[in-house]
């Protein structure tokens, strides 16, 4: 379970007196704090009426300029529509509620904002985004006194540790979350530590212990009396039972947290639920109804944009379709699925690049009273504009884009069997070139934020960062069979989000630029050396010319490789280049033609 906002039961009779004490308010913004109270007592069992209520307050607080108003309305609006399953609405929501508590300097509403934040990015499936987050929120909670939070907070990075598979980590944050929860009696908190720590066993297929953890929280929710911790732990049990082929007690436990489910409205456990109950059936070789659970999951799946789960929903139905014989609709699902998997991978790097976009919508305001004070005012203006230019391009360009590429597609899927060969490779052309577009887009975006962000106070272990790129690039790495050796790697004074782009494209390439008959070896290690961290990311692959060695740091410029071979859009290396200038630092290569590649980079320490 992932935590957003604290749930608040609800209380008839308080909200019969905040009616009438909204009714009775002339100050505006009590009225404004009142309706988000009654909000927040109403989300769960009325959310259109809780929504219309907060809305009102929003309204009422831009109205009256009431920032905390604001930034708490915007707060609730986005967790109403988490509640609903709407991420994407959420996150806007979020955000909006962020860049008013960090512009008014509200630091318990700030950590709150980065958590939120972090829970929709782990259900869309983009670790790297989410840990930052939750990382921030972390370093936040750590210096106030909150401990619930802090519970939540290391509860919270244990998750997104487990997905990116490194168990230790997972088990030690959630070990340290249940020992606070421990101390403070926090007892909805334990229940979930409990299912959380219970989750590492069981991807370690340690089942046993995982159904022991499972049990304890369900047994804690039961004497809360907490419906969501029940539904949750019903349907973690119900899951290790279908892996265990006890295909009766996997159906009790799954329809027991269905049930609940269906009652509090709570959609994301009811897809999830719907699918695993799909898996039994089709472990039974019931089919047919698998698939039709499998189809009430995608209903609502479709809706939330949880990627990870799509993809989950969209192989399964592909599975059973093909077990039916009904070779179309598992091609067609095969082919989703395929797609959705893409998505997940490229949403990392399309949104590592939204993340600097917004850390600089965020970071605007500093940066206007500095360019006050500084000499370089009119100059730094300038490049400022552009920057924003670019960005706003870039992000008006991607819409048109995203339609012709998604009517492309739905001209595909309906008519492609009617069409002869040549409307066939017309199709095939647009779908190729919305693609590439995308992609040139995307890096461009890249290139124009990357590296413009002040450096200063950020720390980053890069031994974290290779974690994430490593997990980014996983497909890539194991169609090439890989083998990616990371030693021991210093903390660096940069930001998260720029190493994990200067390290995903130097890999990235290296996998690109490989032989073609011999597995790439990658290297990556440092040395410390006049007070600078010498880091290189060395490759067995093709080599580079020497004549191209410095030219391929510059944008659009390619090192002489075949074009039809290696696509690409020479942009990766200006990037990092620009990310390594912004340190202070400086990066080359040293290459033989036929022998592979060392990227150098130097970074003060
Ligand atoms: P892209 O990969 O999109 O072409 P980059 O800016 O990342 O753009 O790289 C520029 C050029 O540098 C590549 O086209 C390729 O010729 C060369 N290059 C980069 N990395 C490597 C590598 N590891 N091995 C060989 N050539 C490389």
């Amino acid at each position: 379970m992932i935590y957003t906002t604290k749930t608040t039961t609800d209380k008839k009779g308080g909200i019969a007196e905040l009616k009438v004490a909204i009714d009775n308010t002339h100050a505006n913004s009590t009225r404004v704090k009142l309706l988000n109270k009654l909000a927040e007592s109403l989300y769960r069992s009325a959310p259109e009426e809780a929504l219309s209520y907060t809305t009102e307050a929003l309204q009422l607080a831009h109205q009256i300029k009431y920032e905390q108003g604001i930034g708490d309305s915007s707060n609730l609006i986005g967790t109403i529509h988490w509640n609903q399953g709407n991420f994407k609405k959420a996150e806007v929501a979020f955000m909006e509620a962020l860049a008013m508590r960090e512009h008014i300097k509200d630091v318990t509403g700030t950590a709150q904002s980065y958590n939120a934040l972090g829970a929709i990015y782990l259900a869309y499936g983009v670790y790297a985004k989410s840990l930052d987050y939750f990382i921030k929120s972390l370093k936040m909670r750590e210096e106030g006194g909150n401990k619930v939070e802090l519970a939540k907070c290391c509860n919270n990075i244990g998750i997104v540790y487990e997905k990116l598979g490194n168990h230790d980590k997972s088990l030690k944050y959630h070990r340290r979350s249940l020992e606070i929860r421990k101390k403070i009696n926090n007892k909805t908190g334990i229940a979930y530590s409990y299912s959380n720590t219970g989750n590492i066993f069981k991807i370690k297929g340690e089942y046993d212990r995982a159904l022991s953890y499972y049990f304890k929280s369900l047994k804690v929710t039961q004497d809360l009396n907490d419906n969501y911790g029940m539904a949750h732990a019903s349907s973690l049990i119900g899951e290790v039972y279908c892996t265990l082929g006890d295909n009766a007690q996997a159906l009790q436990y799954l329809s027991k947290a269905l049930d609940i489910q269906e009652k509090l409205g709570d959609k994301a456990g009811k897809a999830i639920s719907l699918n695993r109950i799909g898996e039994v059936h089709t472990r039974k070789g019931k089919y047919e109804e698998a698939i039709d659970y499998y189809h009430r999951s995608l209903a609502i799946t479709r809706r939330m944009n949880a990627h990870p789960l799509l993809e989950s929903v969209y192989k399964n139905l592909a599975d059973a379709y093909a077990y039916t014989h009904k070779y179309k609709s598992a091609f067609e699902y095969h082919v989703l699925y395929s797609e959705a998997r893409a998505a997940l991978f490229n949403e990392e790097k399309t949104n590592a690049v939204a993340q600097v976009s917004s850390q600089y919508e965020y970071e605007k305001k500093n940066r206007e009273i500095e360019r006050l004070n500084s000499e370089q005012g009119l100059l730094r203006e300038a490049k400022d504009e552009l920057e924003l230019f670019a960005g706003k391009v870039a992000h008006d360009l991607k819409e048109p884009l995203r339609m012709m590429s998604s009517f492309g597609g739905l001209l595909e899927e309906k008519y492609y069997a009617d069409m002869d060969n040549v409307g066939k490779e017309y199709i095939s052309i647009i779908k190729n070139s919305s693609v590439r577009m995308q992609a040139l887009l995307s890096d461009l975006l890249e290139f124009a934020l990357s590296g413009n962000e002040t450096q200063e106070g950020k720390r980053t272990d890069l031994n974290d960062t290779l974690l994430i790129v490593k997990n980014n690039l996983r497909l890539c790495l194991k169609e090439s069979k890989s083998n990616l050796i990371i030693n021991d790697l210093p903390t660096v004074n940069a930001s998260f989000s720029n190493m994990i782009q200067l390290f995903q494209n130097l890999i990235a390439n290296a996998v690109k630029f490989r032989k073609e008959d011999i597995a790439p070896i990658i290297e990556i290690g440092y040395a410390e050396h006049n007070n600078q961290h010498l880091i290189y990311v060395k490759d067995n692959g093709i080599g580079i010319a020497d004549k191209h060695k410095e030219e391929i740091f510059q944008v659009f410029t390619r090192g002489g490789h075949d074009r039809n071979k290696y696509d690409g859009t020479g942009i990766g290396l200006a990037t990092c280049k620009k990310i390594v200038k912004n340190l202070n630092g400086k990066i080359w290569v040293e290459s033989e033609v036929g022998k592979g590649s060392t990227f150098n980079i130097a970074i003060p320490m």
